[in-house]
C-alpha cells in the first residue's frame, strides 16, 4: 500500500510504500521530546517528493541517524540511518501520514534510552 505524508506547511512531502501494521514508540532523548510514533521501512520504500535540500537535518550522539525536520514549520516527518546489518532504513513519523487511523495500530515500545 502507498501512503502519502508531509510536514505541516508542505515544504517536505513524501510517499511511502509498505504494510503499516504497527508503530513504535521510543523513549530515547529525542523521541520522547518529539512524541513521534514511528514506522520503519527500507529507505528505498520512501520517496521524497520535494527537494532534499529543503529539509533541515539534526544529528547527535554517534551521528548515525539523520533526523530530518522542516525549517519552516518545525515538524519532523522522518529520520534515516544505517542499521547494524548495513541496511539503510527510514523511520517515518506516522503522525505525518495522510488518512491513517493511528489509534487502531498496535504500539510497540522500544527502550532507546538504554542504548
Ligand atoms: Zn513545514
Amino acid at each position: 500500500m502507498k501512503y502519502t505524508g508531509s510536514c505541516h506547511c508542505g515544504r517536505i512531502a513524501f510517499e511511502a510504500e509498505g504494510e503499516l501494521e504497527k508503530v513504535t514508540a521510543c523513549n530515547c532523548s529525542i523521541c520522547r521530546r518529539k512524541g513521534t510514533l514511528m514506522w520503519f521501512v527500507p529507505r528505498t520504500s520512501l520517496k521524497l517528493l520535494t527537494p532534499e535540500h529543503d529539509m533541515a537535518t539534526y544529528t547527535f550522539n554517534k551521528h548515525v541517524i539523520s533526523h530530518h525536520f522542516c525549517p519552516v514549520c518545525g515538524i519532523h516527518p522522518f529520520g534515516e540511518g544505517t542499521v547494524p546489518n548495513g541496511g539503510h532504513m527510514a523511520a517515518i513519523n506516522v503522525r505525518c501520514l495522510d488518512d491513517v487511523d493511528i489509534d487502531s495500530l498496535p504500539v510497540s515500545h522500544f527502550d532507546g534510552k538504554s542504548i
